[in-house]
């Protein structure tokens, strides 16, 4: 199996599959779910990590899903766009300090996408508050996560199949982020950020 993908490929794939099932665990200790590495492309194009509920899945039970096609590749792609300079604007249309703006590494990357499959997952379990496009003016979020959201408000992404959840996952990858980031208890940092808990 292992021979069937490029070292760099598997390299990504475990590395992002560690991290799942790391904050897979944190967040449902009792019932972690299978992480499948499959080496064709995704059949959605730009998915290469995703969520699959029990219902969507054809044998019945949950998991996530990596495709390992060229993910190392796609990996530094979104590391090189985050080093470009960016300047964003919030909701308002006001600058957004550039020091509020780390540049991504792997390992935030990772993290980060691996919250926010883990929020897909919450998502389906139990009644959490999603945050949406009025989180704008959330002043509890940093000035990034909040300009993070007046864009997303002001331009939609456009063929999702459920958006407010797609919203809500965006947010906590950001916010998972920003934890990475921060030299904090990083576990439970984690755990309580996907549970919605202060
Ligand atoms: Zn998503």
């Amino acid at each position: 199996m292992k021979r069937d993908f490029s070292p760099q490929e598997w390299e990504a794939a475990s590395l992002l599959a560690r991290a799942l099932g790391g904050v897979d665990q944190l967040v449902f200790p009792e019932n972690p779910i299978k992480i499948l590495i499959i080496k064709q492309r995704s059949g959605n194009i730009g998915e290469k990590v995703g969520y699959v509920s029990s219902e969507d899945s054809t044998d019945g039970e949950e998991r996530y899903n990596i495709y390992a096609y060229g993910i190392d590749r796609y990996l530094e792609a979104i590391i090189k766009r985050s080093q470009k300079v960016v300047v964003m604007f919030d909701d308002q249309g006001r600058m957004v300090e550039l020091e509020d703006l780390p540049l991504l590494t792997l390992k935030v990357l990772v993290i980060g996408t691996a919250a926010h499959e883990v929020r897909h997952r919450l998502q389906g379990y139990r009644r959490i508050r999603m945050f949406g496009p009025a989180d704008a003016d959330n002043e509890t979020l940093s000035p990034r996560t909040r300009a993070h959201i007046g864009l997303r408000k002001r331009f939609p992404a456009s063929e999702q199949r459920d958006p407010a959840r797609e919203f809500d996952a965006k947010v906590i990858e950001l916010l998972a982020e920003e934890i990475c980031y921060e030299e904090g208890d990083l576990k439970e940092n984690m755990a309580n950020l996907l549970l919605n808990k202060d």
